[in-house]
């Protein structure tokens, strides 16, 4: 590709005592691409996104986002956070707030918008992940998928060029999954950049412009949908594809 990448992640070390968590770790993302991480439990999915916004500090390697390099020591890296939503399997509402709440907290501290400003928008991506009807409820009267809603659109509420997404689903009844899906699928084809572990391979096949999948903290395979569904390659991959289909 020719266009400068947003995230350049090059040659990433994370070692955890012994254990090597991320092992020469190579990913470019350009702006605008979807990206799915695969792998099994323990191959440094996390690791890898965590260390994207500098959540966990890597050992060796750079990782540089929309120009910026995390990695190093005058990098300012609560102004690339701001660049950078992230979603977890734990939805990680703040229970004492009501919807609204949570939604124009970080704007109006890190961003500095009044409230009134901070509400209209937080109001409008309500709208968008179809729960206007609960803006001044607490977490607590939710569902998971709900909250899970809810905690994309804050994430939104900064205004992200990227998106990061660990498990969103992992810890959701089956019918909760795809109001989430939906609401990360437009979301995609609104042009969002968007970095996915997940695995729900609906979603990757019909989303993904690229799926990653990671085994011991490597990658060690890349390619669209299709080469990944019709044709893998590596025989962990294979393995996996198997067990997961
Ligand atoms: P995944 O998300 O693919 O399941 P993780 O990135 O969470 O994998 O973990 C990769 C490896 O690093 C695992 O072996 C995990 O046990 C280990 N690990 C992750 N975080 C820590 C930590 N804070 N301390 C020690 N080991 C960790
Ligand atoms: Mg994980």
């Amino acid at each position: 590709m020719t266009t400068n990448p947003i995230i350049q992640v090059e040659n990433v070390y994370k070692f955890f005592g012994q254990l090597t968590a991320l092992n020469d770790v190579s990913l470019n993302i350009t702006s605008g691409e979807k990206v799915v991480i695969l792998g099994p439990s323990g191959s440094g999915k996390s690791t890898l996104l965590r260390s994207i916004n500098r959540l966990e500090k890597i050992d060796k390697g750079h990782i540089i986002v929309d120009g910026q390099d995390i990695t190093a020591p005058e990098c300012n890296i609560n102004t690339v956070r701001q660049e950078l939503g992230m979603v977890f399997q734990s939805f990680n509402l703040f229970p004492h707030k009501t919807v609204l709440g949570n939604l124009i907290m970080a704007p109006m501290r890190l961003k500095k918008m009044s409230k009134e400003e901070a509400e209209s928008i937080a109001l409008d991506l309500l709208k968008k992940v179809g729960i206007s009807d609960k803006a001044h409820v607490y977490p607590a009267k939710l569902s998971g998928g709900q909250q899970q809603r809810v905690a994309i659109a804050r994430a939104l509420a900064m205004n992200p060029k990227i998106m990061l997404f660990d498990e969103p689903t992992s810890a959701l009844d089956p019918e909760m999954i795809g109001e989430v899906l939906d609401v990360m699928t437009s979301l995609a084809k609104e042009g969002m950049t968007m970095v996915c572990v997940t695995h729900e391979m609906g979603f990757a096949r019909e989303v993904a412009d690229r799926l990653v999948f990671m085994d011991h903290g490597e990658i060690i395979e890349q390619g669209t949908p299709e080469e990944f569904f019709t044709n893998p390659k590596h025989p962990r991959l294979k393995q996996f594809l198997e067990q997961i289909l």
